[in-house]
């Protein structure tokens, strides 16, 4: 349930307690209420006095969600961007396990968000095209810690240039200290992008075909069906895709951040990186303790915006919540801080300045119950050159 107070119902319950007391103390005053009754009042008061000092802090509730970790290579020779070292791959683990941290597979994460019963401090790892460092140089974290993770794989990738990813046989020897194996695509193409002169119905069908030829490889290999999982090469999608995607019945993650909760669509699940600087567990730390911002995206529909858009207006939907503080909702875009608009259940922010390529926005609020935890939301945006392209 969302982190609103249940104190409609217990409001209109204490009140008539408080009620009851009052009149028995009239009647009391009055001489009415014997000797007995008036003590049994007295106990019945105090109790409640009790539960009165109690209730501010049972009737907030913070909005718990899966924060997914987003990991590429393991090693020190690689883009700094994209990796982590092996020695910070284990302090992030030994972080997780030192601070009680309940790290899960995202089959159990899945089950959590469906029925909303999140635990606090719950994580998911994921590792995003299956570089072979993964397995040399973090093989030895993943056998001493032993939790569940997940890792996107690319299967004609890694038939093209073997020296660079796992093999299918290094795959199934990670599955045995909880790796679970999935689906980033045949190619690692940008999956929105169409060829000169395809129709809207082929760029699907060539979509579909990337897909589902994976799915059937990691299948193969693995010697059974597994459970559908999709990573968005480079994040990136648009509605046609993630409909497809729903239809084929994968649950499908991007690269914008933020807790995964009942509020996020199955097909855009965030994910928090952990690479590169942000592999600092400083930082890291506040996204492992963040919260799920109660908000939908209603404008725009799809993160990729035509190539001629510069401004931009953001509209989200937001439930509203005792724990969230609005009035201290900070967003941010391309190291500028937004002016959001807060309009009963609509939130608006304006961007101005678009750049060609990828950016997102990122909101965060701070929990009233929980001292020093925020709640996060980010929004991911794409904005094409003249030609409908951009970089990686
Ligand atoms: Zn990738």
């Amino acid at each position: 349930m969302i982190a609103v107070s249940t104190s409609p119902n217990k409001g209109a319950a204490m009140l008539e307690i408080i009620i009851g007391i009052a009149m028995a103390i009239m009647r009391r005053c009055a001489g009415q209420l014997p000797q007995k009754e008036w003590r049994f009042s007295v106990a019945i008061f105090r109790l409640f006095g009790l539960l009165l000092i109690l209730f501010p802090v049972i009737s907030y509730a913070a909005q718990h969600g899966v924060v997914v970790l987003q990991y590429h290579h393991v090693g020190d020779d690689t883009p700094r961007v994209t990796s982590v070292t092996a020695q910070e791959l284990e302090a992030h683990f030994a972080f997780l396990q030192e601070n009680d941290f309940n790290v899960v597979s995202l089959a159990d994460a899945q089950q959590l968000v469906a029925q909303d019963k999140v635990p606090d401090k719950t994580v998911a790892i994921t590792f995003d095209d299956s570089w072979r460092n993964i397995y040399s140089n973090g093989r030895a974290v993943f056998e001493k810690y032993r939790y569940p993770f997940t890792i996107f794989v690319n299967p004609h990738l890694m038939e093209e240039t073997p020296r660079l990813y796992m093999s299918w046989q290094q795959l199934n020897a990670l599955t045995e200290f909880g790796a679970t194996i999935a689906n980033h695509s045949e190619y690692h193409a940008h999956m929105t992008w169409r060829e000169e002169g395809e129709t809207e119905t082929q760029w699907l069908a060539r979509q579909q075909q990337a897909i589902v030829q994976a799915q059937a490889k990691i299948d193969a290999e693995l010697g059974s069906a597994q459970a559908k999982y999709f990573a968005y090469p480079f994040g990136e999608y648009n509605p046609e895709l993630a409909a497809l995607l729903k239809e084929l019945g994968y649950l499908a993650f991007g690269q914008h951040s933020g807790p995964w909760s009942r509020y996020v669509p199955q097909t855009e699940i965030p994910r928090f990186p952990a690479s590169g600087h942000y592999a600092n567990l400083t930082t890291l730390k506040t996204k492992l303790l963040s919260l799920a911002l109660p908000a939908r995206r209603v404008a725009p529909t799809s993160m990729v915006q035509s190539s001629d858009t510069e401004r931009l207006t953001i509209e989200l939907q937001v439930e509203p919540s005792d724990d969230v503080q609005w009035q201290q909702l900070g967003c941010f875009y391309q190291g500028e801080r937004l002016q959001p608009e807060l309009d009963g259940e609509r939130l608006t922010l304006s961007i101005d300045g678009l750049p060609v390529g990828r950016s997102r926005v990122n909101c965060t609020a701070p929990s009233k119950q929980l001292q020093g935890r925020f709640y996060w939301y980010s929004v991911p945006l794409v904005r094409p050159d003249a030609a409908g392209r951009w970089p990686d």
